[in-house]
């Protein structure tokens, strides 16, 4: 089973990949986490993606097709992988579909979390990730269960990541609409999209998410 999560900054994308890894083995292939950790690595591709990420523009396709199709060969994505935030542009959904049929591999679903705009700036500002593992939390969403200690690994670290405010955010919307928002037609003529009330809480969305991926819906 291999699906694309696919909505806007903010649309719950890595809230819902990082239950389906935990609930059902599968491989979670984040761009944005690739290219973060290659900025904090210093890498090549981490000074040329540094100050396009600041602004929130898109990284050039050739760097995120490279960065997935080096992790779905070394992640051992057999339970299934999740693509969390690629592809964004058309040039990125037809290297993706290169590189799974190279592996003979296919698309099963891509689930498109749908979401207003508006809640999409409240979100995003009061995102923080737990510093060590990576857990997400929200200020007003989901706040871990015990005061500044992480559910899943019980560290007083978070942190927040520097492209998450307010005018960052305007930018990211419009890159969605203008390059990526325009992907869908492509799965949607191959019937593969599964839209997803992302507006629900949390657990909902997971629910909803559960009954694509078990046939049910
Ligand atoms: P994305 O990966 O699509 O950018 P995230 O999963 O990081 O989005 O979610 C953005 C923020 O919104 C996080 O702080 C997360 O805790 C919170 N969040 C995710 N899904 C929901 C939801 N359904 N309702 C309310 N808050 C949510
Ligand atoms: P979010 O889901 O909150 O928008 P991501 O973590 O997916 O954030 O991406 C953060 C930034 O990394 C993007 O604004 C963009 O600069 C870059 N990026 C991530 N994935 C891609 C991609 N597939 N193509 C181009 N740029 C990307
Ligand atoms: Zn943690």
């Amino acid at each position: 089973m291999n699906i694309i999560l696919l909505g806007p900054p903010g649309a719950g994308k890595g809230t819902q990949a990082s239950r389906l890894v935990e609930e059902r083995g599968m491989v979670q292939l984040s761009t944005g986490d690739m290219l973060r950790a290659a900025v904090k690595a210093g890498t090549p591709v981490g000074l040329q993606a540094k100050a396009v990420m600041e602004a929130g523009e898109l990284v050039s396709d050739a760097i995120v097709s490279a960065l997935i199709g080096e992790r779905l060969d070394s992640a051992g994505a057999h339970g299934g992988a999740i693509f969390d935030g690629y592809p964004r542009t058309q040039a990125q959904a037809e290297a993706l579909d290169l590189l799974l049929d190279e592996r003979g591999e296919k698309l099963d679903y891509v689930v498109e979390l749908t979401v207003d705009e508006e809640a999409l700036v409240d979100r995003i500002t009061g995102r923080f990730t737990c510093a060590t593992c990576g857990e997400g939390y929200h200020d007003r969403y989901k706040l871990p269960k015990v005061q500044d200690t992480c559910d899943v690994c019980g560290s007083h670290e978070f942190k927040r990541r520097p492209d998450d405010n307010a005018e960052t955010v305007r930018t990211r919307m419009a890159e969605y609409r203008a390059k990526t928002a325009p992907i869908l037609p492509f799965y949607e003529t191959r019937g593969l999209v599964r839209r997803v009330d992302g507006m629900a809480p949390i657990a909902e969305v997971g629910a909803q998410i559960d009954a694509i991926l078990d046939g049910a819906a």
